[in-house]
């Protein structure tokens, strides 16, 4: 194992967030671990791992259940009908779909495209953790119930929660429905469609916290730069 992946089970805090050049290679090298992983069954049937896709710079971390058909022959997430929707809700927003950072819950297909077993969650866990920690982005959407569940565990149900803002320690969180379960059913393409504009509301907000965040710390370091200039004046007499 490397780059600070812990094994299943582990409570090791997930590893320092890497920034700029570094965190890029950080993310490579944690794609690259994923790909090769064997610590679950599903290494065994999948065609491709599936790690994510996106800058270490992105804002928006979108996180959904697991890789598709067209996911594991590919190794690219949501490039399949669900994914189209996905970047066609994204660009409803203004927001271009290669600013995203998207993975999913599992790295590797459940055959047939079944639900994830609790014991595939909890070896891939790290994975996605690890992710976050190194993309640290202002909103986390959780596509679908999986996501909800790994992320928000003990939170009600996706139809009660769905588009509303969920904050746990740093991390925002925006459970959406799946796109996929989207596709065929107007009423709640509609529902995701209010709902993503409810998300555009949420990044504009996170933001400008983050752009008071930068300004105060800004502003604090000035003051601190001329308290030592006046300091270093005074040890001159
Ligand atoms: S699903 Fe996750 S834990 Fe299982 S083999 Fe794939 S990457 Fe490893």
């Amino acid at each position: 194992m490397s780059l600070g992946q812990s094994p299943p089970g582990s409570t090791a805090p997930p590893p320092v967030p890497a920034a700029g050049a570094a965190g890029a290679e950080a993310l490579l090298a944690l794609h690259r671990c994923i790909e090769g992983c064997t610590v679950c069954p599903l290494h065994a049937t999948r065609t491709r791992a599936v790690p994510g896709d996106g800058p270490v710079t992105a804002r928006i971390m979108a996180v959904g259940e697991a890789p598709g058909e067209n996911e594991d022959r590919t190794g690219r997430p949501f490039v399949g009908a669900a994914g189209q929707l996905l970047t066609r809700l994204l660009q409803s927003i203004g927001l271009d779909r290669q600013d995203i950072y998207i993975c999913n819950v599992l790295k590797c297909r459940p055959p047939g495209n079944r639900d994830p077993e609790p014991a595939e969650v909890s070896a891939c866990a790290h994975f996605l953790d690890e992710q976050a920690a190194l993309i640290r982005p202002d909103v986390i959407l959780l596509l679908g119930r999986h996501a909800v569940g790994r992320l928000l565990p003990g939170m009600p149900g996706i139809s009660r929660i769905h588009g509303q803002r969920v904050r746990r320690g740093d991390r925002l969180y925006v459970p959406l429905f799946h796109p996929a379960a989207a596709l065929y059913n107007a009423s709640l393409l509609r529902t995701l469609e209010e709902d993503m504009q409810r998300v555009r509301g949420y990044l504009d907000e996170a933001q400008a916290e983050r752009e008071r965040l930068q300004r105060e710390q800004a502003e604090e370091a000035a003051r601190a730069a001329a308290v030592r200039a006046a300091d270093e004046q005074l040890t001159l007499f």
